[in-house]
């Protein structure tokens, strides 16, 4: 599974994690998983090879319980395959993946970067594998609700999470302006333009004036026509601009696109 994630530092420990001599964790199919299971480690501080050790020295268990482990730092620990059935959630250890924020959170909250990672880390799992589709605290799984684990609110916490989800979405969905060179007559102009959903939108005034056109501003409409041709502009800091075909018409010019270099060539 590919466990490079965007904004976070994740660091496979798998191979290196004490290990039970004999005993190891069943396995399953990556389908088989429904759900992220959120524990804390009930220790001010810690580390995987700690932890490994415990599960495997006193609890004889065959490896780490968890999945994961968020350091206070935000570092993010891989400590077995997501097909290891490990142990940490009883009845539901086939069904679900544990991922443990290293901290006494009955005494201490998570850090801003732990509670990022951990955001990062199960959007990232819930991307690899689809059928991941609850996160849930250790208490919040059958036969658990005596277990003060993960010992901070699972509300917020999810509430957050979707809060994380959705911002990241905005960000993608936000128009990219990609910026576009004119060339007219041979000449690169010293303006520039920039493509817009497939089209090239070039500076009205600059193009024109270079061009020899006629440039009027109306005030009332708040129009800009080029040689008394009106167009479908955008007014973007103060300046107009028309998509390259629109105002290379007005203009009386050919127009040539040249993807590869993003330039629009305007010839007359
Ligand atoms: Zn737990």
């Amino acid at each position: 599974m590919n466990m490079t994630i965007k904004g976070a530092r994740v660091v496979d420990v798998r191979a290196s994690l004490p290990r039970h001599k004999t005993l190891k964790y069943r396995r399953r199919k990556l389908t088989d998983i429904r759900s992220a299971a959120m524990h804390h480690s009930a220790t001010k501080s810690g580390s995987p090879e700690a932890f490994a050790r415990y599960h495997v020295g006193t609890n004889g268990w065959p490896g780490i319980a968890y999945h994961f482990v968020v350091q206070k730092d935000g570092t993010i620990y891989w400590c077995n395959d997501p097909e290891a059935i490990s142990y940490h959630v009883g009845n539901s250890n086939r069904h679900a993946l544990g991922i443990c924020l290293v901290g006494d959170f009955r005494t201490q909250k998570p850090t801003p970067a732990q509670l990022d990672a951990a955001n990062r880390l199960i959007r990232h799992l819930q991307e690899q594998i689809p059928s991941i589709k609850q996160v849930l605290g250790h208490q919040e799984y059958p036969g658990y609700t005596w277990k003060n684990c993960p010992a901070f609110p699972m509300g917020t916490f999810r509430t957050n999470y979707s809060q994380f989800l959705q911002k990241a979405v905005g960000k993608v969905d936000k128009p990219k302006q990609v910026p576009v060179a004119i060339k007219l007559n041979r000449q690169l102009l010293a303006v520039t333009g920039f493509l817009q959903e497939g089209v090239s939108m070039l500076p009205v005034r600059a193009v024109a004036n270079a061009a020899g056109g006629k440039v009027e501003w109306i005030e009332q409409t708040k129009d800009v026509r080029v040689n008394g041709k009106d167009f479908n502009e955008k007014i973007i800091a103060g300046s107009a601009y028309a998509p390259a075909r629109e105002l290379a018409a007005a203009l009386c010019l050919q127009v040539e696109w040249d993807g590869s270099t993003n330039t629009v060539i305007l010839r007359g």
